[in-house]
């Protein structure tokens, strides 16, 4: 239970990636607020057995990650809620998918409040008080496209190279204040996210998904798997410990392989 006592807001934690990193943090024994889209009732759920299976408090907030005022406000609930916030976990994203040329300006602005400019809000109103209490720790979820391209992802890979950017900037400025900043790059995990993304390779090439998942895994990586929610959380755990105090304005390369070559 090395983070007995600390708490961590992970945005985006009510399904896939920030769903694993959040059970894997309350397991270290943090306490939670999550937050993300969905059915209120299943939210309502999973927050309370989340509670009770690791014996941890928890909160959720409902704040919409396109919107700043929300953000910050989501920020102020956790501190006020939780009694501080130690651990920021920007984490919830979206995806869209066509050329640079039919690529539609509301998926631009929308994935780009989404998956960059809310890092930068939520950094901005968490990082004083981590400051001031000289324990920090920052986890952006960057990806595989973070540091490198593929195509018809104009929105989503500017992005993650965005995010990966800022939490470069972040680890300088508050590298002595006992705050560390990193980006976590996954490769492909099997989540929602890409799930949808495998229906419409399907569909389009008229394939099965089972056959997508193969080919969409030979495409990028050498390691023909997935990796996990649990492996990201357990990752994210590492970062928060006190053997990770000197690794800062990193990205970590969670992929099968997918950027060595
Ligand atoms: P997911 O669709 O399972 O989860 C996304 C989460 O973000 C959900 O909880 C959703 O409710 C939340 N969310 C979306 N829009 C929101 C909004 N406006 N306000 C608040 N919450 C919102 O997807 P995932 O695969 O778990 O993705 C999580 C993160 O990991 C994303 O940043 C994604 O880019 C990144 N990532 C995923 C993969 C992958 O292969 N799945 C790879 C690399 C990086």
């Amino acid at each position: 239970m090395n983070l007995k006592g600390k708490v961590a807001l992970v945005t985006g934690s009510t399904s896939g990636i920030g769903l694993g990193i959040a059970r894997a943090l309350a397991a270290e024994g943090a306490h939670l607020m999550l937050n993300g889209l969905g059915d209120r009732a299943v939210i309502d759920k999973l927050v309370a057995d989340l509670a009770h299976e690791f014996a941890v408090k928890t909160a959720y907030s409902a704040a919409d990650m396109a919107k700043p005022a929300e953000i910050r406000a989501m920020i102020l609930e956790a501190q006020k809620t939780l009694g501080g916030l130690d651990i920021l976990v920007n984490n919830a994203g979206i995806q869209f998918v066509a050329p640079i040329e039919e690529f539609p300006a509301e998926k631009w602005d929308a994935i780009i409040a989404i998956n960059l400019s809310a890092a930068f809000h939520a950094i901005s109103a968490a990082l004083p008080a981590m400051k001031q209490k000289r324990w920090g720790r920052i986890i952006n979820i960057a990806s595989a496209h973070g540091l490198v391209a593929s195509p018809q992802k104009a929105a989503y890979v500017a992005a993650k190279h965005g995010i990966v950017g800022l939490t470069k900037v972040v680890a300088i400025e508050a590298a002595n204040d006992g705050v560390t900043a990193n980006a976590i790059c996954p490769g492909w995990v099997l989540t929602p996210l890409v799930e949808k993304q495998l229906q419409d390779r399907a569909k389009a090439k008229g394939t099965t998904v089972d056959q997508e998942k193969k080919a969409m895994l030979a495409e990028t990586q050498p390691m023909h798997q997935f990796s996990s929610p649990e492996e990201i959380g357990a990752l994210a755990v590492f970062l928060c410990s006190e053997g990770a105090k000197t690794i800062t304005g990193v990205p970590l390369s969670i992929d099968g392989g997918w950027v060595a070559h």
